[in-house]
Formats: structure tokens, C-alpha cells, sequence
């Protein structure tokens, strides 16, 4: 794993050279859905600070495992929900998680905020954008991204800290170019946002090219 992310942030650090950007400013969050507690250890001691899953039920039992973990750097881990979100998983959602990456419809986020409000806290969040036209994915279409930035800045205990979207699966990274191309041109459109959560091991080195200042990689640094 070591060597997976030390050839990880070469690979970063080279596609931020290509459009001069400072590679300091990419957060890598290390997806750990269906890995172990053991393998999520090895990922802080490397010094990941930010880790990512996609399902409330699946992230309780480790998140309570490494409450009372330090990583080498005595640093806190920050938890990303990056999966679809059931409003009956919201309650557990807002104790764990420090940004949900997922958020695409007013129901949830009325009931994020709601549960963030019963525990005190402004819970931070991303708006899911469904980039492609592809059926069967989440998140809100560009056309209705605007008013529904709107509707949700309402809510007292929610920040909308950025976007977030997931390419559709191709063949060759270069194709999912034109859906970050996509998102990034949205979040320009939108003052006060600072994140652009868009690639994964597939396709990170385009979205980076295309803007992103965040990552969501698991296969490559889990696998191989
Ligand atoms: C699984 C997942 C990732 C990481 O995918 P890899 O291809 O393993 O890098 C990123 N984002 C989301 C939303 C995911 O579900």
C-alpha cells in the first residue's frame, strides 16, 4: 500500500504540474468501502487523513474501531460519505460524517439538516451533480442545479462547501473529460464554494487536469 501511494501522489503531482497547479491543494480521500479496519490503519499510518465510504451501515462499526485510534501524525480523521444517502440513515449519517459528498434532493437535505440541528452542528455538504445522461445515476441536472443551490442555502444547519460528480464508466479516462469540464464550468458559476470533489482510480488524472482539488481514489490504493 505504501508503494501504491507513494506512486499515487507522483501520478497527482504530475497531472497538477501539467496545469500548474499546486498539488498541496488536492485532497486524496482514500475510499475504503468493503476494506478492512486492519487496511484502513496502514492507509493513516501513510498519512491519509480522509476517508471515504459509501454506506452508513458498512461505516458505524469502523468508525467506532478507530475513535480511539491515533495515526502516526496525531491527526483526526475526517469521514466522507460519498455514496447514495437514505434519509433513514441521516441520524447516523450527521454523527460520523464530516462532509457528505452526495446530496441531490431536497428531502435530504431538509432531513440533514435536521438531524445536524438536533446534535448542534453545521454539517458540511456537497451537491451531487449528475454530469452524464446515463438513466440509472444520482444527482441533480445542471439545468436545476441554480435553484436548487438556492433552496438548500436556506438551511441553517447545512454549508454547501462544493460539488461533486462521478463519470460514467468508459473505456479511456480522455472520454470522461467533458463531464469535469461540466462540473468545473458549475462551480465557477457559484461564488463561496472551495471543493470539487470529481475522479476516482479511473479517470483522476483528467479530473485533476479539469480542476478538481479533491480525489476519491480506492482501487489504487488498495489494489495491485
Ligand atoms: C468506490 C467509489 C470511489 C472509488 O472508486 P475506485 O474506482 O476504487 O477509485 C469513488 N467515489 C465513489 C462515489 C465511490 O463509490
Amino acid at each position: 500500500m505504501k508503494e501504491n501511494l507513494l506512486k499515487l501522489k507522483e501520478r497527482i503531482a504530475l497531472a497538477c504540474s501539467r496545469i500548474n497547479k499546486n498539488p498541496g491543494f488536492v485532497t486524496l480521500v482514500a475510499v475504503t468501502k468493503n476494506r478492512g479496519v486492519g487496511e484502513i490503519r496502514a492507509a493513516l499510518d501513510c498519512g491519509i487523513l480522509d476517508i471515504g465510504e459509501n454506506r452508513v451501515q458498512e461505516t458505524l462499526p469502523k468508525y467506532k474501531e478507530l475513535q480511539s485510534y491515533q495515526p502516526a501524525n496525531s491527526a483526526n480523521i475526517r469521514w466522507h460519505m460519498v455514496g447514495h444517502l437514505q434519509t433513514n440513515k441521516v441520524a447516523q449519517a450527521v454523527e460520523i460524517f464530516d462532509l457528505i459528498h452526495s446530496v441531490d434532493s431536497l428531502r435530504l437535505a431538509e432531513e440533514i439538516d435536521k438531524q445536524a440541528a438536533r446534535i448542534n452542528k453545521v454539517q458540511g455538504i456537497l451537491i451531487e451533480v449528475k454530469t452524464s445522461p446515463e438513466a440509472t445515476k444520482d444527482g441533480v441536472i445542471p439545468q436545476d442545479l441554480a435553484k436548487f443551490f438556492k433552496e438548500v442555502s436556506g438551511f441553517k444547519n447545512l454549508k454547501i462547501k462544493g460539488l461533486m460528480t462521478i463519470a460514467p464508466l468508459v473505456d479511456n479516462a480522455q472520454k470522461a473529460r467533458p463531464y469535469f469540464k461540466k462540473l468545473r464550468e458549475l462551480y465557477d458559476g457559484i461564488s463561496g464554494l472551495s471543493v470539487l470533489s470529481m475522479g476516482m482510480s479511473d479517470d483522476f488524472e483528467v479530473a485533476l487536469e479539469e480542476g478538481s482539488n479533491m480525489v476519491r481514489i480506492g482501487r489504487a490504493i488498495f489494489e495491485g
